[in-house]
């Protein structure tokens, strides 16, 4: 069978994608590596909640349910992408992984763990998560302790009574940093000293300043966006009550790892039973590689969401490089829409 377009990745940009998609005749299908729905959301520590209400994180169409919490936890908004995807029957295969993608003559191949699917055009939406970003830091090979990335940080309990260093000035390195303070000794380790948004900043005020600078670079006028820094740490519950305790405080960073931790910039060292890295994502596009040049992040040349290289291949959902809070679930529904738009006029000619 050929697919009029395959959607790679069932999290919040595929489902997005899918909403536009099913209301034209198109022949889709989504496939996701997942076993079952939720993308990402399902390998997030356990406490991670939004940074905005919910009513300021919908996909398109349908509203996420009222939670009794200000900011939604991470299993309100699996269940949300649940209930999302079977109230529009998205048509979803599980668990698929898609490991290559070649094109040959005018049509897509997507090839999967057990199959080969073909389709007319591709939209890959496979988001950040499998693509774990650790710096090249000299020695790191060395560390006799523990090594985590917050890909697949859980819970704080694992480290009890430990001394751990966090290493990383985003927001996910001072969510991490305030719970694991509170069960062992920790030391936080930052490039540059970590910035933080005034108390009243969330979500909404960074979705509210993405889409206006979305909205004069449309009218071709320039934005300054420096009020308000979209990288800065966003001051949720467990952010401020880590500041309370005086524990957000970086010592700055270190120039190598040897057997028992790391040296720091005056070369003093310091020990460490783990290290957990909150050193950020590139792209899980490794799959596209045969048929575009990636540069070591997974970035491709893109107009928009749509590839450069390759005619028919969209990329929905992955943050400022394929549209202005597109990594969200309210700022997805934009790009999704658009894309679909896209995808239509090409299957026309
Ligand atoms: P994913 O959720 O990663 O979904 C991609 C899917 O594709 C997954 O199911 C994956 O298994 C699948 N996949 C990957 N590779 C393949 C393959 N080769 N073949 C088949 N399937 C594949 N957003 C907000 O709106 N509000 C927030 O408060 C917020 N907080 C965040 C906090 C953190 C710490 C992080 C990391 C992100 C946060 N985000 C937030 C951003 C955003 O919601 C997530 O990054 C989201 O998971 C992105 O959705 P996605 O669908 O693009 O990717």
């Amino acid at each position: 069978m050929k697919y009029d377009v395959i959607i790679i990745g069932g999290g919040q940009s595929g489902l997005a994608s899918a909403y536009f998609l099913r209301r034209s005749k198109l022949k889709y299908v989504i496939l996701d590596s997942e076993k079952t729905c939720g993308g990402s959301w399902q390998h997030a520590w356990d406490s991670l909640t939004l940074f905005s209400p919910s009513e300021y994180s919908s996909l398109p169409g349908w509203l996420m349910p009222k939670s009794d919490n200000m900011f939604p936890a991470r299993n309100e908004v699996i269940d949300y992408l649940c209930r999302y995807e079977e109230r529009y029957k998205f048509p979803v295969e599980r668990p698929v992984e898609v490991k290559e993608v070649k094109k040959v003559g005018g049509s897509f191949q997507i090839i999967a763990t057990e199959k080969t699917y073909v389709s007319r055009s591709v939209i890959s939406a496979t988001g950040t998560w499998n693509k774990p970003n650790i710096p090249n830091i000299l020695g790191k090979e060395l560390f006799k302790g523990k090594q985590f990335h917050s890909a697949n940080y859980k819970i704080p309990a694992v480290f009890q009574d430990q001394k751990v260093l966090i290493v990383g000035e985003g927001n996910s390195g001072a969510q991490i940093l305030a719970e694991v303070s509170k069960v062992a000794k920790t030391v936080w380790s930052t490039l540059k000293a970590p910035e933080f948004l005034s108390d009243d900043v969330d979500g909404r005020v960074l979705f509210d300043v993405a889409s206006d600078k979305y909205y004069a670079e449309q009218k071709g006028e320039k934005f300054n966006a420096s009020q308000y820094n979209l990288g800065n740490i966003v001051m949720v519950p467990s952010v401020k009550e880590a500041r309370a305790r005086g524990v957000l405080t970086s010592k700055g960073h270190f120039t190598r790892i040897y057997k028992d931790g790391v040296i720091w910039e005056d070369g003093t060292k310091e020990a460490f039973d783990s290290i957990i890295w909150c050193t950020g994502f590139g792209y899980s596009t490794a799959y596209l590689s045969t048929i575009v040049s990636e540069d070591e992040k997974g970035k491709i040349r893109t107009n928009g969401t749509r590839a450069v290289e390759v005619d028919g291949l969209w990329l929905v959902g992955y943050g400022g490089w394929t549209g202005y809070a597109s990594a969200t679930l309210i700022g997805v529904g934009r790009s999704a829409k658009h894309t679909v738009k896209e995808v239509e006029e090409y299957l026309k000619n």
